[in-house]
């Protein structure tokens, strides 16, 4: 899960790291008023979930609280890569003398926290790893001693050369560390960590990624998500036992078993169709499993065509047919269901399905080609 930098903000400060005071606005007058509450020149930041702002104009310096609102004016609104603007942190500006990078993410080789610090900061880390790669320096924690003293200062040594900076730095990394450990992050990072000419440090960026395995334990980050309404039909799935995950094309997937709703993707597109989701219904479905999938699956008006592709074992073929049957007495279904059901109670599902429009197939490959014929003939005639 990501957060925003606010939200990030939040939890830095949580650790006492060292960040300059802010709000968010949500229209340009409010900009202006955090602006004169801040009292001095501040930063306006888009409040993205992606990076590259400032390059993409989602960063502007201010002087008058003026300044700031017509910032705000400029960058509410604004798409950086594909994500629309919706609110701004007004936040003290901060004089800048030298501009680092101060990360830490799990790293799947070493199997370790990785620390990772550069003193090319304030730019893309990737560019810099691309092209000066000698410019980062990384040393894996062992999680058992977590990150010591002189390994957070040996780290900052290769940022600064005076001591002070490099004591003040030090205590921003290990705090860092505590942050990420405790908050089940997957990614910590400080992009710039900046010293002002009069020696002072402060993360004028934060970005923290937490790993979606710890949110059960993590219920004050959690509640930081802002839910677009797609996601809203994931978590609604997701509480009735289905993992859904919409897509962008038109053929409606009910499967049980994540591989085997994998394989059912890859074939409908391989015959040139495109999946309109991924849904799992897991095994062992009772019959309001399957009308809980229907009734998520067809509030996509994408969808001109369902292929339910079931391999019976601890789910039984029958109760999902009678899922079927129940959805489309619940719904008016007027888009084509194909069906493939095998395995557990086949013959018992045949008998349930046999008096309805269903188009039963003996074959994935068949169940894809059909869907695909399905939902193209629909579409034809929707569009004449
Ligand atoms: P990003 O582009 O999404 O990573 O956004 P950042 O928060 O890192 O801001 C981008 C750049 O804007 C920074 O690298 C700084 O150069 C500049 N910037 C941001 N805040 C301030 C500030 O308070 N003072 C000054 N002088 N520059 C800032
Ligand atoms: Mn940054």
């Amino acid at each position: 899960m990501k957060i925003h930098e606010y939200q990030a903000k939040e939890i830095f400060r949580k650790y006492g790291i060292p960040v300059p005071q802010g709000k968010v606005a949500l229209d340009p007058k409010g900009a202006r008023r955090i602006a004169e509450e801040i009292g001095g020149p501040v930063a306006v930041k888009a409040q993205v979930l992606v990076g590259g702002r400032g390059k993409a104009g989602g960063v502007k310096l201010a002087t008058t609280p003026e300044e700031a609102e017509e910032h705000a004016t400029e960058i509410l609104g604004m798409e950086i890569k594909g994500e629309v603007v919706n609110k701004v942190l007004v936040t003290q500006a901060v004089d800048i003398k030298s501009e680092a990078y101060m990360g830490i993410v799990v790293d799947r080789s070493s199997k370790r926290p990785v620390v990772m610090v550069s003193p090319a900061g304030g730019v893309d880390i990737e560019e810099v790893a691309r092209e000066t790669p000698e410019k980062i320096h990384k040393f894996a924690v062992d999680p058992l001693t977590g990150l010591l003293p002189h390994q957070a200062r040996g780290m900052c040594f290769k940022l600064y050369e005076e001591y002070q900076p490099v004591r003040e730095a030090s205590s921003v990394l290990t705090r860092l560390y505590q942050a990420f450990m405790e908050s089940d992050a997957s990614l910590a990072e400080i992009n710039p960590l900046v010293v002002t000419p009069n020696g002072e440090v402060w993360a004028i960026d934060a970005k923290i990624n937490i790993d979606d395995n710890g949110l059960y334990r993590q219920r004050e980050i959690e509640a930081m998500r802002e839910v677009t309404p797609e996601e809203e039909q994931e978590i609604e799935a997701k509480a009735k036992g289905l993992s859904y995950i919409k897509l962008q094309g038109n053929i409606g997937c009910v499967v049980n078993g994540a591989g085997l709703a994998m394989a059912t993707m890859d074939l409908i597109k391989r015959y040139g169709g495109e999946p309109a989701n991924f849904l799992d219904i897991g095994g062992s479905s009772s019959p309001e499993k399957v009308t809980n999938a229907m009734e998520i699956l067809l509030r996509d008006k994408n969808v001109r065509a369902v292929f339910f592709n079931i391999f019976g074992g601890i789910t039984r073929c029958d109760d999902v047919a009678n899922g079927i049957v129940e959805a489309m007495e619940k719904f008016p279904l007027n888009i084509p269901i194909v069906v493939r059901l095998t395995g557990t109670n086949e013959e018992r599902a045949r008998d349930i399905l046999k008096s309805t429009p269903l188009i039963p197939v003996s074959s994935m490959a068949e169940g894809a080609r059909k869907a695909i014929e399905l939902a193209r003939g629909r579409q034809n005639s929707i569009s004449e």
